[in-house]
């Protein structure tokens, strides 16, 4: 599957954290993450992972694209609620989307173990 992942600065730690634990499933599929995001997965979590621009500069709007051309097959992002974005609008459109495309979007830790734990089942 081709799995774009996103987090707001204060949930970077926790993405750290989840991808840490993933690990070995996220290695078996094609990651795309926006800029920041992206880094710190490669260097704190070892992954392979394509960095798109970053989320303030385009790159939800880029995952958007890819994702409405049926190009992203699974969306974890996981959002700051408690703090204003400059770029809501790109999020609303990147959730839109997802929703268009019925593409599945975890937005919080929660979720994502859920989904990230239901790839792992299918895969056993
Ligand atoms: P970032 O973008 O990974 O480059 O920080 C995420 C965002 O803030 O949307």
């Amino acid at each position: 599957m081709r799995i774009a992942l996103i987090a707001h600065d204060r949930k970077k730690d926790d993405m750290v954290a989840l991808a840490t634990e993933f690990a070995p499933l996220l290695r078996q599929h094609t990651l795309m993450a926006t800029g920041t995001t992206g880094g710190r997965l490669q260097t704190e979590a070892g992954l392979t992972v394509e960095r798109l621009l970053s989320g303030p500069l385009g790159g939800d709007l880029q995952i958007g694209a890819r994702l409405s051309m049926g190009e992203v097959d699974c969306v974890i992002f996981l959002r700051d609620p408690m703090t204003a974005q400059p770029h809501e609008p790109d999020i609303s459109a990147l959730l839109r989307a997802c929703d268009v495309h019925n593409v599945p979007c975890a937005t919080n830790v929660a979720t994502a173990r859920l989904l990230l734990g239901e790839m792992v089942s299918l895969r056993a």
